[in-house]
Order: structure tokens, then sequence, then C-alpha cells
């Protein structure tokens, strides 16, 4: 039997050997002595020599972290998720200030942000989300209009998750910093994927998730540029410069680090590798299926990542997921971003542009650092008897559009 194929690399990744063997060693030494040098069970906070341990570990998987955005190792504040530091940057600047003020964020965020800024909302935040383009872009200019004098902070998506563009953040931020506000960008698909440094851009927040780049999950980090002001949103011990208390997940920074430490290393070498899959793979799709269209930006965009549309057939993401799925593909649909949501249109396609039909559509294939040019071969040969044995809708079948004719370029 053929292996499965996992094109789902943007709702997580594989966790990379190398990563788990830097966790495991972390594991083996509460008995022994192993690559780390000595027992490291402890807790990062005792002042014995099994805390300290802990505490050496920590530091350095914090200044892996650090390095992969060009950030002081002491920006670095870990939580437990990327959804977990989105939560600490919004909710911790407007806690932080007298008058709730107003912020600006884009239409197209992951709920990690939208629904906390709903919640800031009802506190007496006023936010004004901006529009994007056709291709999920924010344009500068209406963030600049969008800018008030009140503004406090500016919060747009590296890269979107959904049809995975990327924003110009480096004029977003400039931008931002010129009117005297704080930047914040969830970068939790970016990271470790494309080059993010904060010592050329001037981004004062910036949010992780261990899992999106091959890393274990359950470990997130919120980048806070040195001088910035921020209430912690949970209380207990102090840890994390008291803005983040619990007692921190050793294995996990550790493990966290390593990832970090590899995407550094490799990032350029594998864009290429992925930007050469990616479009291997929408050059076949569209020869083999002419109502195929590409969703998003053509080439700003991360480089693994492709949503696509099937003309026609937008209402079946469903049924064309499961088919897939029992076809041995692991893909997801571009409506959602979790199954809790799967089949309502997507609020990213909604602001893109798309009518509600096809903001239900919506094929995300998102490759990573495992993935081969044969699994893509074989996605290409599976993918036509799927869509065949959907049911067309018929009333949408004579729809076209301009992903269509992109495609037939
Ligand atoms: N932000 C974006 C853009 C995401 O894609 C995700 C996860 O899919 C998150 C935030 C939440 O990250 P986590 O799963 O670590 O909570």
């Amino acid at each position: 039997m053929a292996t499965r194929i996992y094109f789902d690399n943007s709702a997580t990744t594989p966790l990379d050997p190398r990563v788990a063997e830097s966790m495991r060693l972390l594991e083996d030494e509460g008995f022994g002595e192993a690559s780390f040098g000595g027992s490291s069970f402890g807790k990062p906070s005792s002042l014995h020599s099994e805390g300290r341990q802990a505490r050496a570990l920590v530091d350095e998987g914090r200044g892996r972290v650090a390095a992969l955005l060009a950030a002081a190792p002491a920006e670095i504040i870990f939580t437990a998720s990327g959804t977990e530091a989105d939560n600490l940057a919004l909710l911790g600047v407007f806690r932080s200030g007298k008058e709730p003020g107003h912020m600006i964020t884009s239409c197209i965020e992951h709920p990690a942000i939208m629904e906390t800024c709903r919640f800031l909302e009802e506190c007496g935040v006023e936010v004004t989300y901006l529009p994007v383009d056709g291709d999920g872009i924010v344009d500068p200019e209406d963030l600049a209009r969008a800018l008030r004098p009140n503004t406090r902070l500016v919060s747009v998506m590296a890269a979107n998750n959904v049809v995975g563009t990327l924003q110009p953040i480096a004029e977003l931020a400039r931008i931002t910093k010129e009117h005297g506000a704080l930047f914040l960008t969830d970068a939790v698909q970016a990271t470790g994927k494309v080059p993010l440094d904060v010592s050329r851009v001037p981004l004062y927040l910036l949010s992780m998730s261990a899992h999106k780049l091959h890393g274990p999950k359950g470990i997130g980090a919120l980048y806070v540029r040195s001088g910035v002001r921020l209430q912690p949103v949970i209380f207990g011990g102090g840890q994390e410069r008291g803005l983040r208390s619990a007692t921190e997940n050793v294995a996990g920074i550790v493990g966290f680090g390593m990832a970090a430490q590899i995407a550094k290393a490799e990032m350029a070498e594998e864009a290429a590798r992925l930007v050469g899959l990616r479009e291997h793979l929408l050059a076949n799709l569209c020869e083999a299926l002419p109502q195929a269209y590409l969703i998003g930006h053509p080439f700003k965009r991360l480089p693994g990542h492709l949503c696509l549309g099937f003309s026609g057939q937008e209402g079946e993401a469903i049924k064309l997921l499961l088919s897939l799925d029992e076809s041995g593909v692991a893909a997801s649909s571009g409506s959602a971003c979790s199954a809790h949501h799967a089949g309502e249109p997507s609020h990213v396609l909604v602001a893109m542009g798309f009518d509600p039909i096809r903001a239900r559509g919506g094929l995300r294939v998102t490759l990573g650092r495992f993935n081969t040019q044969n699994e893509v071969d074989r996605f290409v040969q599976i993918l036509p008897g799927a869509i065949e044995s959907l049911r067309a809708v018929a009333s949408y079948a004579g729809f076209t559009s301009k992903g269509d004719q992109r495609c037939q370029k």
C-alpha cells in the first residue's frame, strides 16, 4: 500500500527527528548524563544544580529562538501556543494604558487575533478592520488613512494561514512607527519559512508557534521589543519577566530552540526547494484540470503554500477533502482553520471578494520539509479522480473567475 501524503503543513508540521532527538535526550537526563551534560528535569527557578541545569537549557532555547529573528534573548517570552502569544500581545498592550484608545487590524487575521479584537471592542477599544485586495494583501495607503491620534497598536499578520499571501509588513511597520504606534505581526505561519529580522524592520511584537516549523506542540513565543510596555494576562510566580507566569516547558523550549536553529540554517535552500515543488504542482495541476485556479497572490506567498479553487465545485470542499483522505492525502479546506468550522464560508475569502458559495471552497495544499517531488507527482495523479467523483453544482457550473484565466495562461 502506498504511504500517505501529508500536505497540511500550515495546520501543523511533523516533528523533525533532530528536534525529537534533542527532546528525547532531555527526557533521558532525568536518569543520567546525556548530551546536555547532566540532570535537567529540575525547575528552572530552583537554585540547586538540577534547577540551574534546566535554566541553562531554557536560556539556550531562548537564544536560538531569538537568533531566528535577530532579536535579543531577553526579548523572547515563551507561551504555550501562538494563540496565547497573540492574546498576550493584544491584551497586554491594552491592559497597560489608561484610555482604551484605537487599534487597526486586517479583515483576514487568524481567530487568535480576530476573537481577541472582538473582546477588546467589548472593553471599549475601537477597532478598524482594514480591507484586502483580491490577492489578500493590505494596501499600506489604507493603513496610513486609518491611523488616528489615539491609535495605539496596528496588528497585521505576516503570512495568511488560508491563502498563504505575504503582507508588506516592513512597509506597514514603518508607517506605524512614523505615527508613533506599536506594530504587532502574527508571524505564526511565516516564522522559519521567510526571513524576519527585527533589527531591520520596526516590529514591536511578533507571535510564533513551534509546531508550525517542525517543532513540538504546546510551545509558542512572543517577541517583545525592549522598551515595549506590556501587562501580563496570566498571573503567578513571575516567570518570563513577569509576563507569563508558570513553570517553564523546558522540553518544549529545547525543541523550539532546535527547530528555530534548523529553520534558520536551512531557510534559503528549503524555501527554494519548496517554491520549485509548489510551482511544479501548480503547473501540472492546471494542465490536468483546466477548471483549477490559484487563490491568493501568484508569488507573494509562503514557499510551500497553495490555495486552489475548482470552478463549478466550490460548494464541495468537504467532500473533496474526504475523498482525498480516502485516497491517502491529508490536505485541508481553504474555508476554515479547523474542523469546527468546516463548510462555513471563510472570512478570508469573503474579504478577498469571493461570494459566499465560492468562499466555502478552496483546497489548501501546504508542503513542508519532508515532502518530495514523488509525492507531488502522485498527488497530481490522484486529484483529478477526486474532483471527478464530486457531483458538479449545476447552478455554479458556468462560473469562471480571474483564477481560471491565470491557470490557462
Ligand atoms: N495565527 C496563525 C496565523 C495561525 O495560522 C495559527 C494556527 O493555525 C495561530 C495563530 C494559532 O497558533 P497555535 O496553533 O500555536 O495556537
